[in-house]
């Protein structure tokens, strides 16, 4: 081979590279048009929590992934493909939630994920569809009561890529932090005394104590967390889609029949103060 030739088809090699790679659609799973392509086969892949009570927990008896992000993930699909749509779960943790979603992997994140402006800069993200805020859990008893009494001598467990571990870092500035997996493994730490508290939103919390006795939240919340769907930027239409399927069932009563169903002591007061989403 001549000199030039030789160059010439190195050149080319990384080119010849990405065409296989990419097979033979010719554009990545990231980059395709999901509202196009939810309306010829008809799923939307969901990423979801499946470690986490209300929310996203997987009943491990029924083989079945329960809970309020669930339960709208489901009705958003039915708004936006009607009754033959069908919603696919895939389990996300707060760690790798935005990969999947960059990769391809899943169409949107429904997973207790707080809109920020630094998570902005990598997905797009619905309307607001639930409020919570960050509280704090421990054991009944104990001598911490709020984010102030926390001090050098405790451990604070939290999740890593969580808005919470980075938010405890400014509240309880002196404490350790120790950063686990996933929520699942955040509350067996507590339980076996890795820390003295453990933080996330009041509302994932509530759902730890409700199964378990011995623990409560305390001290209120110290932070604003309020939750959205997020998608790959570039989906405009999908993102589009979901937004109005959202305002569609605050209107017809579906999302108001869910939140009733996973959080029936907070309904009252939400209905009180004409909450909105
Ligand atoms: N809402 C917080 C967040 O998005 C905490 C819950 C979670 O880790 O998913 O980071």
């Amino acid at each position: 081979m001549s000199k030039m030739k030789r160059i010439i088809s190195l050149l080319f090699l990384p080119l010849l590279l990405m065409l296989v790679l990419s097979g033979c659609k010719g554009e990545s799973v990231a980059n395709e048009n999901i509202a196009k392509r939810i309306k010829e086969e008809p799923t939307i892949i969901w990423g979801v929590k499946y470690d986490t009570r209300l929310f996203g927990m997987m009943d491990i008896k029924t083989r079945q992934v329960e809970g309020f992000d669930i339960d709208i993930a489901k009705a958003i699909t039915k708004e936006i493909l009607g009754e033959e749509g069908k919603a696919e779960f895939v389990e996300v943790t707060s760690k790798t939630r935005i990969p999947l979603l960059k990769n391809g992997n899943i169409d949107a994140i429904i997973a207790t994920m707080t809109i920020t402006e630094d998570r902005k800069k990598q997905v797009d993200f619905s309307d607001i569809y639930f409020d919570a805020g960050q509280s704090l859990l421990v054991k009944k008893g104990s001598p911490i009561k709020s984010v102030k009494d926390l001090t050098a001598d405790d451990t604070v467990l939290a999740v890593k890529g969580s808005t919470s571990t980075i938010n405890i870092r400014k509240h309880a500035p002196d404490a350790k932090i120790l950063e686990l997996e996933n929520y699942a493994e955040a509350f067996t730490a507590l339980q076996s005394g890795q820390g003295q508290a453990m933080t996330t939103d009041n509302a994932i919390l509530l759902g730890m104590a409700s199964e378990n006795d011995n623990y409560e939240l305390t001290g209120g919340t110290f932070t604003n967390e309020p939750y959205g769907i997020a998608i790959n930027k570039g989906q405009d239409d999908f993102l589009e889609e979901v937004n109005q399927a959202l305002h569609k069932m605050h209107d017809n009563g579906i999302y108001n029949k869910i939140f009733e169903k996973w959080f029936p002591k907070d309904a009252e007061g939400r209905a009180k103060k004409g909450a909105q989403f």
